[in-house]
């Protein structure tokens, strides 16, 4: 089975290039424990993540899709001391964990978590834009929203990053009647048509299955 070779090189790339991290590990056995969904970024995605805040030169980020602050610690960690990360979180049980979770790794005074439903709380960001790096990973029906919200509170240079594009290849399928596989579609044939972002797609495979993500940069 290849998933099982996958979950193998995911552990041998982790352990010689992702540190050990106590509070991290904790983070997710909390998650464990309170019934979130395993739905977290695995641990170099979330390196991957924090090493495109760094190269991008990020201080304000802005993420869609907080569940227990798994990705959230990561890209706040990457900042540089004034750097700020603003996290949107739906579910209030979520958003309680997380908060616990920011808590620990003492983060409070890096990470604002916003709850409730992301298209109520992003029209209330425009005072804090532009963002330098913006993660969407929430609910994927809403990705078209979330690309419409993440142009207006980007300038020229941010980078938007947009998780969970290929769904076990189930992107392909034009007539799927799965909401979350039609919100990735939209999703990416706008940015095909958005004269302002210029931007690619990976597959990824590991510990996570098979997914992949979105890079785009605002050009204009
Ligand atoms: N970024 C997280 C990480 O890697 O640790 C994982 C996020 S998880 C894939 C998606 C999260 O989006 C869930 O916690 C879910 O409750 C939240 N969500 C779903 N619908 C939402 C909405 N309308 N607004 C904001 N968050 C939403």
């Amino acid at each position: 089975e290849y998933s099982q070779k996958w979950d193998e090189v995911d552990n041998y790339l982790v352990s010689h290039l992702v540190e050990e991290d106590p509070v991290l590990q904790q983070v997710l056995a909390n998650n464990q424990q309170a019934g979130l969904p395993a739905h977290d970024v695995a641990p170099n995605q979330g390196k991957l993540l924090a090493l495109f805040a760094q190269i991008t030169g990020a201080q304000k980020v802005l993420e869609i899709g907080t569940l227990g602050a798994y990705s959230t610690i990561w890209l706040a960690r990457a900042l540089p001391a004034l750097g700020k990360v603003v996290t949107l979180e739906a579910d209030p049980h979520h958003a309680r964990v997380a908060q616990t979770n920011i808590d620990l790794a003492g983060l409070q005074d890096k990470i604002t978590l916003h709850t409730g439903p992301a298209s109520d709380t992003l029209p209330t960001l425009m005072a804090e834009a532009p963002f330098d790096l913006i993660f969407i990973d929430a609910d994927k029906p809403s990705n078209p929203l979330y690309l419409e919200w993440a142009l207006k509170l980007s300038k020229p240079g941010t980078l938007i990053i947009g998780d969970n594009v290929v769904r076990d290849g189930a992107v392909v399928d034009p007539h799927s009647d799965d909401t979350r596989v039609q919100g990735v579609r939209r999703f990416i044939e706008m940015i095909e048509q958005e004269p302002r972002l210029s931007a690619t797609a990976l597959q990824t495979v590991g510990s996570k299955g098979w997914d992949g993500f979105v890079l785009a940069r605002v050009i204009s």
